[in-house]
């Protein structure tokens, strides 16, 4: 018969959310990660967008902003968004870093934490008896962090025609850590941002758009005034490391046993919010944070809540753009529109390590 060491919690992935939550739970408990691969995780070569505060979390965490490619803040944004013409416009104190050096520093972390124990995740854990049992090994809690696979997700929702990413990484500019430029298209959109080391284009939208011969989205562009995007940058081509996503909103419906979905697996963000890693950190803290049944019942009411929040202000923001009534946009929109929900104005929050709620004032 197979031995199945128990463990105090069971993390199914090893991105972001997984590694952050196996490190706050390791604090008092024995954790296992299960990943599709042990040590030889894939992970995005690209830079990305955080909040001013996550970079503050990321350095509690023992994540040192120079160890992700982090300089200096910029709080602007280029954008032809609602018209053709460009805007600058002032925005939110973001850094941007580099994805790939960021996974890796969690993962180190992780690696020489004496509380987290790594093993291949092969099939999907079965709830036997009150406990999760899976590759040898055993436990009462799954924090499902596997991002949009969603493993353990009853049912995941999308639209039926989703979005896709591309993102290519290129040498930069130092000024490419300025600031952050989108460009909306009716097939999608496209943005730059950097380090000033490196620079990430990302092409999002209808999947034939994204996967089109980058001189063709280039011609594309040009053609509706938005060439600047790439200007003064080295041409992006099929040679520069391109890394593929998913660009628009997917979730899950809730597990009705004890497993805490968190970051991708819970909501995953399309790239255009910028708030991927922000909400799967406070995700993972607040997963940790579940230690009894009413605390898993505000972790349950906290991603209802922020499904509604985030469904609403994705919707406006694409009611602005230009491009609202071109078809891939507009079905987009009504996705969104079938599933609006009201929020129940209840906020879950962290507190001296606790999950508290409150009801917002209107
Ligand atoms: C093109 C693009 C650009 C983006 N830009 C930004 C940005 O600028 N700023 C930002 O904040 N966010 C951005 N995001 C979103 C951000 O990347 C995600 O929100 C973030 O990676 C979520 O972290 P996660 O740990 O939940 O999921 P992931 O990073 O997807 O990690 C999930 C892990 O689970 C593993 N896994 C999969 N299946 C299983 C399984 N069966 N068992 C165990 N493990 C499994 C995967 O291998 C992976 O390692 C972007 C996303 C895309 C696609």
């Amino acid at each position: 018969m197979t031995t199945r060491r128990l463990f105090d919690v069971a993390v199914l992935g090893a991105g972001p959310a997984g590694l952050t939550a196996a490190l706050q739970c390791a604090e008092t408990r024995r954790v296992v990660v299960c990943t599709p691969r042990v040590l030889d995780l894939p992970t995005p070569l690209r830079v990305d967008c955080i909040p001013a505060q996550t970079l503050v979390l990321l350095g509690e965490l023992g994540i040192e902003p120079t160890v992700i490619g982090a300089s200096l803040p910029t709080g602007r944004v280029r954008q032809a968004w609602t018209s053709s013409g460009s805007e600058d416009v002032l925005a939110a104190r973001t850094f941007h870093i580099e994805r790939h050096r960021l996974d890796r520093a969690l993962l180190a972390r992780a690696l020489s934490n004496a509380n987290i124990e790594f093993t291949s995740f092969v099939h999907r854990p079965e709830f036997r008896a009150h406990v999760f049992v899976g590759d040898g090994w055993r436990a009462p809690l799954i924090i499902d962090a596997s991002g949009s696979a969603a493993v353990m997700a009853p049912k995941r929702f999308h639209p039926v025609h989703p979005w896709a990413a591309r993102t290519w990484l290129i040498g930069a500019k130092q000024d490419d850590i300025k600031g952050f430029q989108i460009a909306a298209l009716p097939e999608g959109y496209v943005y730059r941002l950097g380090t000033g080391s490196h620079t990430t284009v990302g092409v999002v939208g209808a999947s034939r758009f994204v996967r089109a011969k980058p001189e063709d989205i280039l011609a594309r562009l040009q053609e509706v005034g938005c060439g600047w995007i790439l200007e003064a940058l080295e041409p992006f081509t099929k040679r520069q490391p391109s890394w593929g996503g998913r660009g628009s909103l997917q979730w899950s419906s809730l597990s009705m046993l004890p497993v805490l979905p968190v970051g991708d697996a819970a909501i995953a963000r399309d790239p255009l919010s910028s708030q991927g890693l922000a909400t799967a950190l406070s995700d993972a803290l607040s997963a940790a944070a579940v230690v009894d049944d009413a605390a898993l019942e505000l972790f349950r009411s906290r991603h209802c809540t922020n499904l509604a929040n985030h469904i609403s202000s994705l919707a406006s923001h694409l009611r602005s753009c230009r491009w609202r009534d071109a078809p891939v946009w507009a079905q987009y929109l009504r996705f969104l529109m079938g599933h609006a929900q009201t929020s129940t104005g209840t906020v879950t929050f962290l507190s001296h390590g606790r999950l508290t709620s409150a009801v917002r004032a209107s």
